[in-house]
This record gives structure tokens, sequence and C-alpha cells, in this order.
């Protein structure tokens, strides 16, 4: 696709979502950066409505790094157990508490490379906390995403990894649309481009799509 044809997608695309829902934001609760970051932590292969249903009751209770570890591991887990893979989030949780605390001074960093070395968090929570956090104009690409921007077009349709999507939509999103790019499409591919059967017929992006324009479904 020519450039002119690919920035005349994204306009089309990004002004459709932004004219359909103008203030996104992620549907995990939380009332500081430490309960975005843990929450994000626990979101990995879970729902958000699981994880706000462990976090409300956990936040309740604890809600800095110092007071999880003040509760400890074992009652950690019995706040966060619902949660899958809990019992290896319940450890990383602890030690990214330790270290915010001896490295950071308790304190969620906005920066990559520190986020991306606490226990547990990779690239797309680190961008998800600082594009939800910090409003950086970054975008996280999680499975959703992952499939939606391909299908649409505005990723290329071989690419094989969440960071070759991530480094498309970077390139190509224009400016004013970067903040709010990462919620627009995980809740497009979570309630409308769902993976085994996208609900084409109630989509508003159907005829920017490639696979609509392909198939329709
Ligand atoms: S038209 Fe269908 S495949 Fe394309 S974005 Fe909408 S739901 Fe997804």
């Amino acid at each position: 696709m020519s450039k002119i044809k690919l920035n005349k997608k994204y306009i089309s695309v990004f002004t459709t979502l932004q004219n359909n829902n103008p203030s996104p934001t992620t549907e995990l609760i939380f009332s500081s950066n430490f309960e975005l970051l843990i929450a994000v932590l626990l979101s990995a292969q879970s729902t958000d409505i699981a994880v706000n249903k462990a976090t409300t009751q956990l936040f309740a209770i604890a809600n800095t790094p110092q007071q999880i570890l003040d509760l400890g591991l074992d009652e950690l887990i019995s706040y966060i157990k619902s949660i899958g893979l809990y019992k290896t989030k319940s450890k990383h949780i602890i030690q990214t508490c330790k270290d915010l605390i001896e490295k950071h001074a308790g304190i969620v960093p906005n920066c990559q490379k520190s986020l991306e070395k606490l226990a547990g968090v990779g690239r797309k929570t680190a961008n998800v906390v600082r594009n939800t956090a910090f409003a950086e104009p970054i975008i996280a690409v999680d499975t959703h995403i992952f499939r939606v921007a391909k299908r649409i077009g505005l990723a290329k349709k071989n690419s094989l990894t969440p960071l070759a999507v991530e480094l498309d939509l970077i390139k190509n999103t224009p400016e004013e649309f970067k903040l709010n790019a990462h919620h627009w499409l995980i809740l497009h591919g979570r309630y409308i481009c769902k993976a085994r059967k996208p609900s084409c017929e109630l989509c508003i992006l159907k005829q920017n799509c490639d696979y609509y324009a392909a198939a329709p479904c």
C-alpha cells in the first residue's frame, strides 16, 4: 500500500474511533500508578473483569508497595488466587514491591528500562503503564491489537511479533491519535473484532478494513 493510502487509512480509522469514543481508557480499576501497575501485571492471560474483582478487595487492604510486603506472600495469594498464573504473579508482585522500595523510593518510574527490570513486567506491561499512568504517546500491543491491526491493514499482515506490529503502529499513527490508539484498538478487539468471529455487521470500521474487503463476514 502506498504511503499516501496508508496515511489516509490511519486518519480515517482513528477519526472514526475517536468520534465514536472521544475519551477511551482502560477497563482496569485503579486509583494510583502503583495500583495500575499491579492490575496490569495481573491482567496477563486474564480478563479485566477478573482482575477488578480481585484488586477491589486487595487494594482496600493494601495499595502501596510496603503494605503489600507487610501482607506477605500467602495473604497476597488469598486475594488473587482466582486469577490465572496467580502463583507466579504473586511472587513477581512481591519482588516488584521490594524493588520499587529499594530502587525507586516506592514510586512507579516513568522509564521503559526501569519498568522492564521489575519482576513480571515486560514491554507490553511497561508500555500500558507509561501510556495510561503518564500519558505517554505509546502503543502497547496485546493479543487484541495484534489481531485487529493486521485485519484492518494498519500493520503488515505477515508481522509475526507484537513488536513488529507496535513499530508499524508507532511509525504510521498520526501524533494526535497516539495517546488513545491503544485503548481504541483494544476495546475494538474485545467487543467487535473478536478473535473467532468478528462482528463485522456492527463494525464502524468496515469501510477501512482489508479483512472485510477481502471476505465480508
Ligand atoms: S470489519 Fe470485521 S474484521 Fe474488519 S475491523 Fe471490523 S469486525 Fe474486524
